[in-house]
């Protein structure tokens, strides 16, 4: 029977990356009955309204969604369409896995590590107070009250971290383990100088591995972990974060194999889960078919895992392997020089994945 799934082609060069993405899926063999469904600043320009209630209807309709990239205006009081999905279908986690796939030039070659984020918390869970309000003078008498003194003029951002938000995070990043043949989970924390914050996020975790003793656990001090990537990154395996350090790391790992466009990511929730790149929507390539559809392709690949396909998500991500490791018929991101004439677009990309999956 056809997967039911929501096709959001984005904008910016997403809906050129998305239409390669939909082309390598549908080689596997695998039905897909897409239900198409738009977001992003077109749909903005167009309706007045990036994030239609279609769209989210459709994502809860279906539970699953492949989307390409989102632009999210500066200074315009446009609310990001990625944040906006997180937080209606409460997609947790984030899975952002970083393989050094061979042809890529990276100075990290045994890069292989999959970056567990949490998703709803910690700095990034929206609680400020703006310098010189009200709001922002009542928050500081609260904590002159409490023995903490802030300055007049400091702006004030709130880092939540629960119980429930870690113990779920956490749990993620071992499932995924145990799913995907991983063996070791580490988590990345500053628990030496955030106790409350941190030092509860490291003794939840402490306290989910034990229902794991299949999988071997450590933790690490985030600074030192970034310190350890890019000096023996073979030592890692899954690492499960916070919000804030997961955003950053999530970088590093893309930077360490060979660019934002190799960068697939997954964000899970208990309903529902969409699969995007980790990169934006690179306007300034929109329409040129030039960029790399790899990270999509790649994020493609983990939907398949997610639907239980995953004999179809080892032969097409086989597939991408073997156009990126023959270097011939890829975009100009995988090439010696940017400016290479032997560089193909994005939808001849594509179609080299399509003929090796049919070789
Ligand atoms: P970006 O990732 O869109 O592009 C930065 C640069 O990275 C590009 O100029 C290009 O040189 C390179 N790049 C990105 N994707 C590539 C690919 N597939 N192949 C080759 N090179 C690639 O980042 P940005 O310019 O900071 O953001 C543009 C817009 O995208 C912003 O509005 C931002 O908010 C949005 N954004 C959306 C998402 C999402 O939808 N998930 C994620 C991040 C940023």
């Amino acid at each position: 029977m056809a997967h039911d799934v929501t096709f959001i082609p984005g904008d910016g060069t997403g809906p050129e990356l998305a239409e390669a993405t939909r082309r390598i899926l549908e080689a596997t063999g695998v039905e897909f009955a897409w239900d198409r469904q738009e977001a992003g600043v077109d749909e903005y320009d167009k309706h007045g309204n990036p994030f239609p209630g279609v769209t989210l209807d459709s994502l809860k309709r279906t539970g699953v969604g492949i989307k390409g990239p989102t632009t999210t205006p500066v200074g315009s009081g446009f609310r990001s369409v990625n944040v906006l999905l997180r937080k209606e279908l409460d997609l947790y986690a984030c899975i952002r896995p970083c393989k050094a796939y061979e042809g890529v030039r990276t100075r990290f070659p045994e890069t292989d590590i999959v970056i567990v984020r949490e998703n709803t918390e910690d700095l990034y869970a929206g609680i400020e107070f703006e310098q010189g309000t009200e709001d922002n003078a009542r928050l500081r008498s609260c904590l002159a009250q409490l023995g903490s003194e802030v300055r007049e003029d400091a702006g004030i951002s709130v880092k939540p971290i629960s119980v429930f938000g870690s113990e779920r995070i956490v749990r993620s990043a071992f499932d995924y383990a145990r799913e995907n043949d991983r063996h070791k989970v580490t988590a990345a924390h500053k628990a030496n100088i955030m106790k409350f914050s941190d030092g509860l996020f490291l003794e939840v975790a402490r306290r989910v591995a034990q229902d794991y003793p299949d999988i071997e656990f450590e933790d690490r001090i985030i600074d030192n972990l970034c310190n350890q990537l890019v000096s023996r990154p073979e030592e890692y395996d899954v690492i499960v974060l916070p919000n804030l350090y997961g955003d950053i790391v999530s970088d590093l790992g893309a930077g360490m194999i060979g660019g934002l466009g190799l960068a697939p990511g997954g964000n899970i929730g208990s309903d529902a889960a969409v699969f995007e790149a980790t990169h934006g929507s690179a306007p300034k390539y929109k329409g040129l078919n030039r960029v790399n559809p790899t990270a999509l392709m790649l994020s493609g690949v983990l939907m398949l895992r997610h639907l239980s396909e995953r004999e179809a998500a080892d032969r097409l991500e086989a597939a991408i392997a073997a156009v990126i490791k023959q270097g011939e018929k890829v975009t100009y991101d995988l090439k010696p020089t940017r400016d290479d004439p032997t560089a193909v677009g994005t939808s001849q990309f594509a179609d080299a994945v399509i003929e090796e999956i049919n070789s």
